[in-house]
C-alpha cells in the first residue's frame, strides 16, 4: 500500500495531511492554502472549478456554484447543471479530486488511499455518501472515523490512562460538541450535541450587517440590495472577524463600494474587537446548550473531563475560547491548528493502516487497531435490496440492531436472509445465511415490527436474531467466519462494486422507490375505504386510475434490471398518485 491520505471534507473547508518522518503534515492546495473551500462550481464554459477558484466566482454564478454540500450527504438532493444530473456524492467528489491533485503534486507521486473524516452523529447512509464520493474521486477508502475521535488521534491521546475528552467544534456553517472515552487504545464516542446552523458565517453576517448599517447611516445608499457590493463586504466582514481574534481594532476599507449621483462612495470603517463582541455575543451564548447536553447525555460533569480539544477556525476567537473556559472550567488545548487537527488525525490513523508502526506524535507508541469486519453485513429486504447492517471496516466486537417491517400485507412468516458484500442489491452478495422467523401476528403491511440483531463477538463469529416485537417470538442463527468471503472474493466484490458503482445506484433508487409506491398504495386502499360515504365519485374513479397504474408499473419492474429510465417513470407515476390522492390522505389521516 502506497501513503495514505486524511481528509477532512468539512461543510465549508476542506483539508489534507499525509504522515511523513512519522510526523502529520497539512498537503497544501494549488494555490499555497492549508484548506480548500468545499465549493464546486460549473462555468457556462463547461469547466469544473473547486476550492479557491470557485469561490471567487460566487457572487457572479450562484446558480451554479455548490457550497454546503456536506448538509446534503446521504439525502436524495441532486443538482441539475446542463442536463447532468448531479448528486450530494457526485459534486463532494469533486473537492476530493481536487484534494488528491494537491496531494499528488506534493508527494510527487500517485495517491490512492485515504481516510476521510464525518461528523459522529453521521448516519449509515450519510458515511456510505461520502465513502461512494471517495471512490468516485478515484480514492479507495480504508476507512470512515469520526471526526472528534480523529481530532483526539492529532493530539496523541489514544494512549495512557483512561480519559473523557470534550472535543469543540465550531466550524464556518456548523458547531459540533462530542464527549468521547479513550480507554486501552478504543476510543468510544458517548455523547454529540450541536447545532447544524451555527458557525462562522453567522459571526461574518452580524459584521456584514452592521456594515451595511453604518454605511445606510452615512450615505444613505443600501448595499445589501447590490450582490456584487454586498459580495465584497461579506468577504471583508470574514477577513475583518479573522484580524480580530489577534488585533484589539480592525480598519475595514472598500473602495468604489457604490455610487451616489455619479460619484464614487468609499467604504472605511474601523471595528473593534469590543463592538465585534457586542455584536455577536448571543451566537457565542448559543454555543452553551449544546455543550451541557453532551455533558448530560455522557452522563458526566464538567470537572470529570481530562481535555477540552479545540476544533474549527471559529474556535480561534477569544470570546469564544472565554465561553470554554466558562462552560468547562478547563484551558481548553489548541496547540494544534484548530482547522487543520483532524485531517492530521486522518493522516495518522491513515499510516496505521497503511502499515506504518509509529503512528503517534508521541514517538514509539502505537495505536491499538483492533479486528474489523472485512465486508458490510445486511439482510434482504423487500425489492431485493440489501439492507446494511454493519458496515465494512466497523471494529469487533460489535453489536446491531434495526427495526423492520412487511411490506406484504398479514404476512406471517418473514425470511431473513444474511448477506456480505458492498453492493446494493442482494443477489449481488454472498448469502452466508438464511432463516424463517414464524409465528408473526397477522397485521396489514408496515405494522409489524421485527427487531434485527447482529452481534460480532471478538473471534469474528456473527450471531444474527430476529424477533417479532408483538408477540415476542424470535429466531437466530450463528454464522462463523469460515461461512463467509475470502479475501480473493472479498477483492473481487470490491472491483465488481467499482465497476457497478453508477448503475447500481439507480438499481438500489429504483428498489426503494417500489417499495415507498407499494406502501402507498396500501395506503391510498385504506384511505379510500375509510373515507368510502364520502368521497366523490369522479375522485375515487381517477384515484383508482392512478393506483392501479402504479401498481402495475412497479409490478413489471425488477429493480436488479432497472435503468435511469425506468427509474424516471416510476417517479413519474409516483407523482401523479402523489397528487390525485394528496387530499385523500390529509382528510383520512393515513
Ligand atoms: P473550518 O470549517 O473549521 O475551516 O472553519 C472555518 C471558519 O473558521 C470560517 O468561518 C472562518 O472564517 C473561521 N476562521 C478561520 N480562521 C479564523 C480566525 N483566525 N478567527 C476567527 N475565525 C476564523
Amino acid at each position: 500500500m502506497g501513503k495514505v491520505i486524511g481528509i477532512d471534507l468539512g461543510t465549508t473547508n476542506s483539508c489534507a495531511a499525509i504522515v511523513e518522518n512519522d510526523q502529520p503534515v497539512i498537503i497544501p492546495n494549488s494555490v499555497g492554502g492549508r484548506t480548500t473551500p468545499s465549493i464546486v462550481a460549473f462555468t457556462k464554459l463547461g469547466e469544473i472549478l473547486t476550492g479557491d477558484t470557485a469561490r471567487r466566482q460566487l457572487a457572479t454564478n450562484p446558480k451554479r456554484t455548490f457550497s454546503s454540500i456536506k448538509r446534503q450527504m446521504g439525502s436524495t438532493w441532486t443538482a441539475n447543471v446542463d442536463g447532468r444530473k448531479l448528486n450530494p456524492q457526485m459534486i463532494s467528489a469533486y473537492i476530493l479530486m481536487q484534494l488528491k491533485k494537491d496531494a499528488e503534486a506534493f508527494t510527487g507521486g500517485p495517491v490512492t488511499d485515504a481516510v476521510i473524516t464525518v461528523p459522529a452523529y453521521f448516519t449509515d447512509a450519510q458515511r456510505q455518501a461520502t465513502k461512494d464520493a471517495g471512490r468516485i474521486a478515484g480514492l479507495n477508502v480504508l476507512r470512515i472515523i469520526n471526526e472528534p475521535t480523529s481530532a483526539a488521534l492529532s493530539y496523541g491521546l489514544d494512549h495512557g490512562e483512561s480519559t473523557k475528552v470534550m472535543v469543540y467544534d465550531l466550524g464556518g456553517g456548523t458547531f459540533d460538541v462530542s464527549v468521547i472515552e479513550i480507554e486501552d487504545g478504543v476510543i468510544t464516542v458517548l455523547a454529540t450535541s450541536g447545532d447544524n446552523h451555527l458557525g462562522g458565517d453567522d459571526f461574518d453576517a452580524r459584521i456584514a450587517d452592521w456594515m451595511v448599517s453604518e454605511f445606510r447611516t452615512a450615505s444613505h445608499v443600501d448595499l445589501s440590495k447590490d450582490p456584487v457590493a454586498y459580495g465584497r463586504i461579506k468577504e471583508a466582514a470574514e477577513a475583518a472577524k479573522k484580524e480580530l481574534s489577534t488585533a484589539d481594532t480592525t480598519n475595514i476599507n472598500l473602495p468604489f463600494i457604490a455610487m451616489n449621483r455619479q460619484e464614487p462612495l468609499h467604504l472605511d470603517m474601523n471595528l473593534s474587537r469590543a463592538k465585534f463582541e457586542a455584536l455577536t455575543a448571543d451566537l457565542v451564548e448559543r454555543t452553551a446548550g449544546p455543550v451541557n447536553n453532551a455533558l448530560r447525555d455522557a452522563g458526566i460533569s464538567a470537572s470529570a473531563l481530562s481535555r477540552v480539544l479545540l476544533v474549527g477556525g471559529s474556535t480561534r476567537m477569544p470570546a469564544v475560547q472565554k465561553k470554554v473556559r466558562a462552560l468547562t472550567g478547563k484551558e481548553p488545548s489548541r496547540n494544534i491548528n484548530p482547522d487543520e487537527c483532524v485531517a492530521m488525525g486522518a493522516a495518522i490513523m491513515g499510516s496505521t493502516l497503511g502499515g506504518n508502526a509509529i503512528i503517534s506524535r508521541e514517538a514509539g507508541k502505537s495505536l491499538l487497531l483492533l479486528d474489523v469486519t472485512p465486508m458490510s453485513l445486511s439482510i434482504e429486504t423487500m425489492g431485493g435490496m440489501a439492507t446494511r447492517l454493519i458496515e465494512r471496516n466497523t471494529t469487533i466486537p460489535t453489536r446491531y440492531s434495526k427495526v423492520f417491517t412487511t411490506v406484504g400485507p398479514y404476512a406471517s412468516t418473514v425470511e431473513i436472509n444474511v448477506l456480505q458484500g458492498e453492493r446494493p442489491m442482494a443477489r449481488d452478495n454472498r448469502s452466508i445465511g438464511r432463516f424463517f422467523l414464524r409465528g408473526i401476528r397477522r397485521a396489514p403491511a408496515g405494522v409489524p415490527q421485527i427487531e434485527v440483531t447482529f452481534d460480532i463477538d471478538a473471534n469474528g463469529i456473527l450471531k444474527v436474531s430476529a424477533r417479532d416485537l408483538d408477540t415476542g417470538k424470535s429466531q437466530s442463527v450463528t454464522i462463523t467466519a469460515d461461512d463467509r468471503m475470502s479475501e480473493a472474493e472479498i477483492e473481487q466484490a470490491m472491483r465488481d462494486a467499482q465497476m457497478n458503482m453508477g448503475v447500481d445506484m439507480v438499481k438500489r433508487e429504483t428498489a426503494e422507490l417500489s417499495n415507498e409506491c407499494r406502501v402507498l398504495g396500501e395506503r391510498v386502499d385504506r384511505a379510500l375505504h375509510a373515507d368510502r360515504k364520502n368521497i366523490s365519485r369522479e375522485e375515487k374513479k381517477r384515484i383508482r386510475e392512478d393506483r392501479n397504474a402504479l401498481e402495475k408499473l412497479v409490478r413489471s419492474i425488477k429493480p436488479e434490471n432497472a435503468t435511469e429510465d425506468v427509474l424516471a417513470r416510476l417517479k413519474e407515476a409516483k407523482a401523479v398518485l402523489d397528487a390525485s390522492a394528496g387530499d385523500l390522505l390529509a382528510r383520512t389521516g393515513m
